[in-house]
């Protein structure tokens, strides 16, 4: 009888640390209510630089650059897969809202003051658990005074914690509306970081697939605790209402809110062996949350996009404006977006087939000191980091 007891216990504090994940919900809402600078369907692929902050204590956490790739190219095959994938796992009442959501993920190539990186920064910590401590709303694993790696301009980077957490759930992500330069990016226990056949049932990569829903905003199907509450919903049009979370792997049809449940969804709290797809609507979402929250990503390209030194470009800066020449004398013609460091829009404009284009303070506030232009031309989007004003 004991036994009995042991056990069951056992099973209860497996479930209880199975957690998948823990967001800092600040809820969506806001996310709807504005509307994206970037309101057009946009075409192609985004690209976005991920920097892998490895906080380690032994040498167990401190994981392989192979299973870093590993771990990207997983993401990679869900997120912009080179090929639609084969669909007939999915139930058939699905397969209609199916959506890929086209974003690309690689290597950071530069630091935030431009210089060369390989997207991986390793740091031995002799904190314990330091993946799950905060002090304020500051996480220990993203500052360098608590012990943990400096977090990247989060505006440019999407940045990834690997470190210790054995009391908390396996990995959180922030909110978009309530990410600061401080706070932002997700936090994963390296023991569900990439392929993994020792951490079953969450061994397949998926938990960081998750988790970058919630970085672009996307909410659990319900967050409801309660069966018959079918009002707490994820704002998503094609995902259907449920009031109660699915764990583990079950079996289609499960039925809630009187409508087949859609369990299998990535934002769901299922196993990864069960895991399939996002739909239309939370494509449609994480494009949106992009245009608000994330612009640099739009001009950004891990493969297509010059970020200094080797451009047709060259920049002259005057005391309020800056002359943008094609090295070779050659006439040109772009479309012209200039932001600012938190990859905000501040100007918008086109040079139509002249060597020279002026951008003057004439034409916005260019009291910060770093801006980006992107030039976006037919085959090729060239992003420049421009030189400082000099007032
Ligand atoms: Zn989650």
């Amino acid at each position: 009888m004991n036994f009995i007891y042991t056990f069951v216990a056992l099973i209860l504090v497996s479930v209880l640390q199975a957690q998948r994940c823990d967001v800092i919900h600040g809820g969506v809402e806001q996310v709807d209510r504005q509307i994206s600078t970037f309101s057009q369907p946009r075409h192609g692929n985004i690209s976005i630089p991920v920097i892998f902050h490895i906080v380690y204590r032994n040498s167990d956490q401190n994981i392989s650059d192979a299973q870093i790739l590993a771990q990207l190219d997983i993401l990679n095959s869900i997120y912009d897969p080179a090929s639609i994938p084969n669909n007939t796992s999915i139930p058939e009442e699905f397969r209609n809202a199916i959506d890929i959501p086209k974003i690309h993920f690689c290597l950071a190539q530069e630091d935030p003051d431009g210089n060369y990186s390989n997207g991986i920064i390793r740091k031995q910590t002799t904190i314990n658990n330091i993946g799950c401590r905060k002090q304020g709303a500051i996480y220990y694993i993203m500052s360098e005074n608590l012990g943990g790696s400096e977090i990247w301009n989060p505006s440019h980077y999407l940045n990834i914690f690997i470190g210790e957490r054995e009391d908390c759930p396996l990995a959180e992500a922030i909110f978009p509306d309530l990410a600061t330069n401080k706070t932002d990016g997700i936090v994963i226990n390296p023991k569900y970081f990439g392929p993994n056949n020792k951490s079953r049932p969450f061994h397949k990569g998926y938990t960081l697939v998750h988790e970058i829903g919630h970085y672009l905003g996307l909410k659990h199907l319900t967050e409801s605790r309660n069966p018959n509450d079918c009002n707490s919903d994820d704002q998503i049009n094609d995902t259907p209402p449920q009031s109660i979370q699915y764990f583990g792997c079950p079996s289609h049809p499960q039925i809630s809110c009187g409508t087949n449940s859609m369990f299998m969804n990535f934002m769901s709290l299922v196993d990864d062996e069960c895991m399939r797809f996002f739909t239309k609507g939370q494509v449609a979402k994480m494009n949106n949350v992009i245009g608000v929250h994330r612009p640099y990503f739009l001009f950004y390209s891990c493969d297509k996009t010059d970020i200094n030194p080797s451009n047709d470009f060259i920049i002259l800066s005057e005391k309020n404006y800056w002359i943008i020449q094609d090295k070779y004398h050659r006439d040109w013609s772009a479309e012209l977006t200039l932001f600012d460091s938190f990859g905000r829009l501040v100007w918008h404009g086109k040079n139509l087939g002249s060597e020279f284009k002026l951008i003057s303070s004439g034409n916005a506030d260019f009291s910060s000191a770093v801006y980006y232009l992107s030039i976006k031309q037919d085959k090729k989007n060239t992003v420049i980091k421009l030189p400082i004003l000099n007032y």
